[in-house]
Formats: structure tokens, C-alpha cells, sequence
């Protein structure tokens, strides 16, 4: 496995629509590996392909319940709401306020192409929202409610301290 580059806010490959993944290849699953070993390099809590710039609907996800891999992911099902902090990992130093639904059931394949079905609350559904939503071009930054704020780092965790 290996670190991926990321990439960042401005560059063209994170507003492309993502291509679905017709089959499970050697080259595939090492994309998965080093999207995963990317995403804890960076402490991120999801990454999808196009961060790395390969344009495929793989989206890795792990709020501290273990890795959870995606291919080619739909939101199938939301309910209730939750207005929340959220960052990316192609937006350094910034987080800003999003509205999402509170509960979300997503239908993808695992790793071995077998059709899975999800159910995420909270942090999770967000995950899968802010995830699924790079596998169509879509950043979060277009998503808040008063604009980007900068992480704030002598505060701790980010944002915290900030006021509504
Ligand atoms: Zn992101």
C-alpha cells in the first residue's frame, strides 16, 4: 500500500462525474488499499477516488467503526436532519456548517462485488452524504450555511471553540 497524493479544492478532477467500477481488479484493490492507508495518514473519517484523481465511484469510510469500502454507492433511502461541522480532505484548513439528512441507507458492493446494503446515523450518514457526493463532483463548500471558517488549531478538535 501507498500514500496518495491528495488532491485539492481548484483542481478540475474533483467537480468531474466519477465512472462506475464494472469489475474488481488487482488494480482496483490496490486503489482501495492506499485510499484507505491516505485516509488515516490524514486522520480523515472518509476519502473518495477522486481526492486521489482516479475518476471511479470507490468511496472509503471510517468513522471509528472499521474501514467500510463503497463501489459504486446510492443513496437509496434519508430521513430526519442534522446541521453540523464538516471538513474534507481536499479543503485544508476549513470546515463550515452543513445541513444533512440524520439517517441515510446506501446500496454499493463490497469488495468482492457483492451487493451490500448500509444504514448510517450522525457522523455516518454525513460520511456517505459528503462521500457519494465526490463521486458526482460535488464539495461540501457549496453546501454551508455561512461560507468556509478556518480550523482554528489551538483549540483542539476543529472548529469547536467557534461560535455559531
Ligand atoms: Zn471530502
Amino acid at each position: 500500500m501507498a500514500i496518495r497524493q491528495l488532491r485539492e479544492i481548484g483542481d478540475d478532477i474533483l467537480t468531474k462525474q466519477c465512472k462506475a467500477v464494472p469489475k474488481m481488479t488487482l488494480r482496483t484493490k490496490i486503489l482501495i488499499g492506499d485510499m484507505l492507508e491516505t485516509m488515516y495518514e490524514y486522520h480523515g473519517v472518509g476519502l473518495a477516488a477522486p481526492q486521489v484523481g482516479v475518476l471511479k465511484q470507490i468511496v472509503v469510510i471510517d468513522v471509528g467503526e472499521g474501514p467500510i469500502v463503497l463501489i459504486n454507492p446510492e443513496i437509496v433511502e434519508t430521513s430526519g436532519e442534522q446541521t453540523g461541522e464538516e471538513g474534507c480532505l481536499s479543503v485544508p484548513g476549513k470546515w463550515g456548517i452543513v445541513t444533512r439528512p440524520n439517517h441515510v441507507k446506501v446500496r454499493a458492493f463490497d469488495q468482492e462485488m457483492n451487493p451490500i446494503e448500509l444504514e448510517g446515523e450522525g457522523l455516518l450518514a454525513r460520511a456517505f452524504c459528503h462521500e457519494i457526493d465526490h463521486l458526482s463532483g460535488q464539495l461540501y463548500v457549496d453546501k454551508t450555511e455561512d461560507g468556509l471558517h478556518d480550523v482554528t488549531y489551538d483549540s483542539g478538535e476543529e472548529g469547536e471553540e467557534t461560535e455559531e
